[in-house]
């Protein structure tokens, strides 16, 4: 069950990754968010992580009685947001200063190379190299089988991670929930801007294919999140990268199809201050920003073979740097 939410509180989601699948992290990332108060928690789609996140999000329960909604990330075709990166580690000259590792926020890397379960692709290494030996490789959990993984898994809500110029195959992903008899609370579209076509390059060509994935999806009667991704996993956490989200919502945000509108993609801590305080979205959705804050304390826990809520004071810590972090969409 939903937990009801304050009128005045925003709409928050936590991304675990959709190809995150470090469950030990998850399980501890699910239990502090949803803790701090988070309305829904988007995981891989994958049975062994949701069953993670179900953990993490029980323990909290208990004390917090706060229920998020559990949602898993599908796409409906090569996608930014399902992959991971690797590089060959005999490559490397023994003297490099490993920038790569330093930038990881989840110490994916170290001298063995990247460690595939660590790593959710989030992108930071990629340009970190000064030998451009890191690349990407796709990673998706659910591609070949999304009507059995929902089946198996029974989601409260999916995300379909979708681009412009993609809508027959977003059309068939469609169907495919449609006809799985799974009943979804919400179905989430996340979508930005891609600089690789000239179609994909401005909001207007966004909110044409927006209004288009409406069309499609109405006819299922669930509740819609519009997900505006300002810069999907451009692995940049700096303060600026807020604005990429901000401003495509202020440029669109108004004339978006019927639905909740959420912020993803560069969202940070910043987020809140770029935005007009007369002018914000139903919701926020954060990923590496909430994770890197966490990441110390969960690497501390799982170095001694524990999760993090087995240290009941630095779980208490974890939850108050949360609740802090998650602070300006409360009652905002
Ligand atoms: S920086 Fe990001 S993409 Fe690179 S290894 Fe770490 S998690 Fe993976
Ligand atoms: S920065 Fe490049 S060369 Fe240096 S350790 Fe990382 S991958 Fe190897």
């Amino acid at each position: 069950m939903i937990k009801t939410k304050n009128k005045t509180d925003k709409w928050i989601k936590l991304i675990c990754g959709a190809s995150n699948e470090d469950i030990v992290a998850i399980e501890d990332l699910c239990a502090i968010y949803t803790a701090a108060g988070v309305d829904y928690i988007d995981v891989a789609a994958e049975e062994s992580i949701v069953h993670a996140a179900k953990k993490g999000i029980k323990w909290a329960q208990k004390v917090f009685k706060n229920s998020p909604g559990l949602m898993i990330s599908i796409s409906d075709g090569n996608d930014i947001h399902f992959r991971k990166a690797k590089f060959d580690p005999l490559k490397c000259p023994p003297n490099c200063p490993r920038p790569c590792t330093k930038v990881c926020p989840t110490f994916a890397i170290d001298n063995s190379g990247i460690k595939k379960s660590k790593c959710y692709g989030c992108g930071r290494c990629l340009n970190s190299c000064p030998l451009n030996l890191i690349s990407e490789y796709e990673y998706n959990l659910s591609k070949d089988n999304l009507a059995s993984t929902l089946k198996k898994i029974e989601p409260d809500a999916v995300e379909i991670h979708t681009e412009i110029n993609r809508l027959d195959s977003f059309t068939k992903v469609a169907s495919i929930l449609k006809n799985s008899g799974i009943k979804l609370d919400k179905i989430s579209v996340s979508c930005g801007l891609n600089q690789t076509f000239e179609k994909s390059r401005k909001p207007e060509y966004l909110l044409k294919a927006l209004w288009e994935r409406y069309e499609i999806l109405n006819e299922l009667n669930i509740p819609l999140i519009w997900q505006l991704d300002g810069r999907p996993m451009s692995g940049d956490l700096a303060p600026t990268t807020s604005r990429a989200a901000v401003k495509l919502f202020e440029k669109i945000g108004s004339d978006l199809p019927p639905g909740l509108v959420q912020l993803a993609g560069g969202t940070n801590a910043k987020t809140h201050k770029f935005l007009k305080s007369d002018n914000l979205p139903d919701g926020i959705a954060f990923g590496s920003a909430a994770r890197k804050i966490m990441q110390p304390l969960i690497e501390f826990a799982h170095k001694n073979n524990k999760r993090l809520y087995e240290y009941p004071e630095i779980m208490a810590l974890a939850i108050k740097k949360a609740q802090k972090f998650l602070k300006p969409w409360k009652s905002s």
